[in-house]
């Protein structure tokens, strides 16, 4: 259920922003790194449950997927990363990596009806 409160607290952002109002926000959109650990799937399956029981059932969600990408602190080369604790592609260590993207979780914007 991890997905269901994530779903709250982006509601809840978007009405923060919004003073307080979700009566004409018509589209979120995010963005969702794929290293985030979130299930998108989940999300994009709670959230119109979330919506309805925050009174906000009209609002539809768009979510655009991050890819992640590291780069290698041993060879010094930058890879795609689609899982944590997968290894250097270039000189397969394991671990010796700073991530560049993909861990985010973000509302993006927010579309309102006019
Ligand atoms: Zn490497």
């Amino acid at each position: 259920m991890h997905e269901f409160s994530l779903c709250e607290g982006i509601i809840k952002q978007v009405s923060r922003a919004n003073a307080g109002v979700l009566d004409n926000v018509s589209q979120i959109k995010i963005e969702i790194g794929k290293l985030s650990g979130v299930d998108v799937e989940s999300l994009v399956f709670w959230f119109p449950v979330v919506a309805e029981k925050l009174a906000c059932g009209q609002v539809q969600l768009e979510v655009a997927e991050i890819e992640g990408s590291a780069l290698c602190t041993k060879c010094n080369q930058q890879f795609f990363l689609t899982n944590l604790y997968d290894a250097c592609p270039h000189c397969k260590t394991y671990g010796e990596y700073q991530i560049l993207q993909g861990r985010e979780l973000l509302v993006k914007s927010f579309i309102l009806n006019n």
